[in-house]
């Protein structure tokens, strides 16, 4: 059913109507419209089963059933209806993502209770006195509590997010621990105000927003890509769209990579418009993402920054949505709906007669692709702001220096390090490997300690004093003697992990404080927030840190950035090893020398020569994008062709592979559209959680209507439930 048809918007008593539920039946069911009617798009209630369900009345009803079996609505909850700009979004990103209906309109209702009176709920949060005797499970309650920043959380989340059983609470609050509060109204966001005065502007920076603001006064979609080096002022920039939009009385989303970095972002947005907006990510209680969406749904929240499942939530009248590093990885999706955040950003913004600004210094491949065609405005920010000098880049070449085995700073990465010290400065060893070793080898029989569940090894983690798969979150203890052929004493960790160049380095500057920044040792974002902080005032000499530190942190005091391993992602079989790279250690380089002092970025490489490095080093990024592209577009891969991944997952290896091999064979559909099937063969990572992984993967010309291609060859499918088939368009990782 097409949201857009011509439809009545509103059905009397008694009308029949279609109702989408988020339940997986993808299908719209047909109801009775309720006492007092109802109009297209309200959120209501129905019966299902013995249940009762939220839905959205999608427009009229089919037909066709048992006309005395069809239940009447419960009742309309008292939301702002969904409006068709929403409806037509849902329904193209569900065809463009192939994913059912019914899942998106579940990520469109991630909101509890949307139908109950907030005076209905009880909440609890920290009470006058601490418990009398502190258990494990006590301790835990109070901690998340304090993880949400002393916010009040009903009985059930605390109870999910503490482990603890219901009675754990009712103790608490007995004692006092744990105080009832009422439950806050749903209150509206605090008004921004657009009319404070934003920075000076460098006049490249004023141009920009200038232009920027013109498109979005001028109204209408629009999509654009702001490529600013690190630290040029894209931020600056987009806030004053954003300003924009508020100006015309719009809504803004501004879309982050990472929660860590939304406190940063938060105090900027402050400082310009005098007020917090509304954040919306998995940090924030229930009540809270309550409130947010039914207060965008209101138009009373005006700005809303955001993780990526903010594109579903129901903006009354949305002017900008901004994606901020729009090349991060993290903005792809690949757990239950598979979704890149940057392309529904465009799909919403189109639909939303939006404007949608991409910023980033190293974009997506296909977004420079799109900007070199037209079709995305470009902007460009080519000097950081102010005296702030990009850093000097250079390689250390690994096979010049003598570093012995079982290490991984180089003398010359030290000697920088060791002069940084000396200065009261800064050094970030960067390797984007967690843990303290990824393989643990036996010397005697030669095994490698694996998962028992999985195709991974399982990686070393000292501090914890665990081997975790990084696959699924095993963990074993570390043993003593191998589980293979029981020889003691023989286990050997090999390779490097953060942890170990930290140990390194520690024994390298015993005086030196060293931090490790990875996500894995780290309990909450609170407390990784806090590490961040701490950093920043210069509470440590030496910070290693995994990719998390590549993420727009600012250290003023970081004059040095050494890479330990260059190399590491330049190879795999993955398509945008390259690019990936070649984003990673740019984005690396660019946390050296963010303030008065200069930065240098050093990295260690064992093939100076090669085009990603070299590239690097020259700084020479358009060249590097026209390379990729050149290679892509030979290949006629993304973004000049269309690839589609199809996982097969079983816990029969055999099941998985007869499937795989009938797609194979009965190919017409695709061949149909020029397209090619490869497969079936074990994925990268042939088995997760004990079930194997088959895949296959289809490519087709750029333009070739892939989904409904799809949808032909695999309608109609028999499987056993056992077997789980998941259909990834664009996808981004390929294990
Ligand atoms: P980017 O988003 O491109 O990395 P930012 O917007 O974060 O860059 O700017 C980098 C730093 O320079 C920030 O501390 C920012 O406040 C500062 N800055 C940028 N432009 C200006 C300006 N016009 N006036 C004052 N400070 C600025
Ligand atoms: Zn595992």
């Amino acid at each position: 059913m097409n949201a857009n048809a011509m439809e009545a918007d509103f059905f009397t008593e008694g009308t029949l109507v279609g109702v989408l539920t988020a339940e997986p039946l993808d299908r719209v069911l047909d109801y009775r419209a309720p006492e007092g009617g109802c109009e297209i798009g309200a959120f209501v209630e129905v019966p299902l089963g013995p249940r009762r369900v939220i839905g959205v009345v999608w427009g009229r009803g089919q037909g066709g059933y048992d006309p005395t079996k069809i239940r009447k609505i419960a009742n309309v909850v008292d939301v702002a209806p969904m409006r068709p700009e929403m409806r037509q979004f849902l329904e193209r990103a569900a065809q463009y993502t192939f994913t059912p209906l019914s899942a998106m309109l579940r990520l469109a209702t991630r909101a509890p209770a949307l139908g109950a009176s907030p005076q209905a709920r009880r909440l609890y949060t920290r009470g006058a006195t601490t418990p009398a005797r502190m258990t494990d499970a006590r301790a835990r309650v109070m901690d998340v509590i304090d993880e949400y920043g002393g916010a009040a959380l009903s009985q059930t989340e605390l109870a999910l997010a503490a482990g603890v059983s219901s009675a754990v609470i009712k103790g608490l609050v007995e004692q006092g621990a744990l105080a009832q509060v009422e439950a806050p109204r749903d209150a509206p966001f605090p008004a921004l105000d657009h009319h404070l005065e934003g920075k000076n502007l460098s006049p490249d920076q004023a141009d920009i927003s200038r232009r920027l603001r013109h498109k979005i006064a001028a109204g209408g979609f629009g999509a654009s890509l702001l490529k600013g080096v690190t630290g040029s002022g894209k931020t600056e920039v987009y806030l004053e769209a954003v300003a924009e939009a508020l100006a015309k009385g719009q809504q803004a989303l501004v879309l982050l990579p990472e929660i860590a970095l939304s406190a940063e972002f938060l105090t900027r947005v402050e400082a310009r418009f005098g007020a917090r907006p509304a954040e919306w990510h998995s940090g924030i209680t229930m009540a809270e993402r309550r409130r947010v969406w039914k207060m965008v749904g209101e138009g009373a929240a005006q700005l809303v920054v955001g993780a990526r499942s903010s594109l579903f939530l129901p903006f009354r009248d949305l002017g900008l949505v901004v994606v901020d590093e729009e090349h991060d990885a993290s903005y792809k999706q690949e757990d239950g709906v598979f979704y890149n955040a940057r392309d529904m950003a465009v799909l919403r913004g189109s639909v939303a007669g939006a404007q949608v600004i991409l910023a980033s210094a190293t974009p997506s491949l296909e977004t420079w692709a799109n900007a070199e065609a037209g079709k995305y405005e470009r902007f460009g920010l080519p000097a950081r702001f102010g005296a702030s000098e990009l850093p000097q880049m250079s390689a250390i070449d690994m096979r010049l220096e003598d570093v012995p085995s079982g290490q991984w700073i180089s003398p010359s990465l030290a000697h920088e390090v060791a002069a940084r010290i000396s200065a009261g400065e800064q050094s970030l060893l960067f390797l984007n490997r967690r843990g303290f070793a990824p393989i643990t080898l036996c010397r005697a029989c030669g095994v490698q300690i694996a998962c028992d569940h999985c195709d991974a090894r399982m990686v070393e983690h000292r501090f914890q004093k665990r081997l975790i798969c990084h696959q699924c979150g095993e963990t074993k203890d570390i043993p003593e003697t191998c589980p293979a052929c029981g020889v003691e004493g023989k286990l050997t960790a090999l390779g490097p992990g953060v942890e170990r160049i930290a140990e390194e380095a520690q024994a390298l500057f015993p005086q030196a404080r060293v931090a490790i920044l990875s996500s894995d040792l780290f309990g909450s974002a609170r407390a990784l927030k806090a590490q961040i902080a701490e950093i920043a005032e210069g509470g440590c000499d030496i910070i290693i840190g995994t990719q998390l530190v590549a993420k727009g942190h600012n250290f003023p005091n970081l004059t040095l950035v050494g890479v330990v391993d260059a190399d590491l992602g330049l190879h795999g079989s993955d398509l945008r090893a390259a690019e990936r790279s070649f984003q990673l250690m740019h984005q690396v380089a660019g946390r050296a020398g963010r303030a008065e002092k200069a930065g240098v970025a050093m990295m260690q490489t064992y093939q100076p020569e090669h085009p990603v490095i070299t590239a690097i080093l020259a700084n020479d990024d358009e060249g590097f994008w026209r390379a990729e592209a050149a290679m892509r577009e030979a290949a006629a891969m993304p973004p000049y062709g269309r690839l589609a991944g199809i996982v097969i997952s079983s816990p029969d290896l055999a099941e998985c592979f007869d499937l795989g091999n009938h797609l194979a064979r009965h190919d017409g559909a695709l061949r149909q559209i020029q397209a090619q099937v490869f497969g079936p063969a074990p994925a990268p990572v042939a088995r997760v959680r004990g079930r194997h992984r088959v895949r296959l993967l289809v490519k087709a010309p750029k333009g070739a209507p892939i989904q409904a291609a799809l949808a032909h060859w695999l309608n109609g499918l028999k499987y056993s439930n056992k077997l789980r088939l998941s259909v990834d368009i664009d996808p981004q990782s390929f294990y």
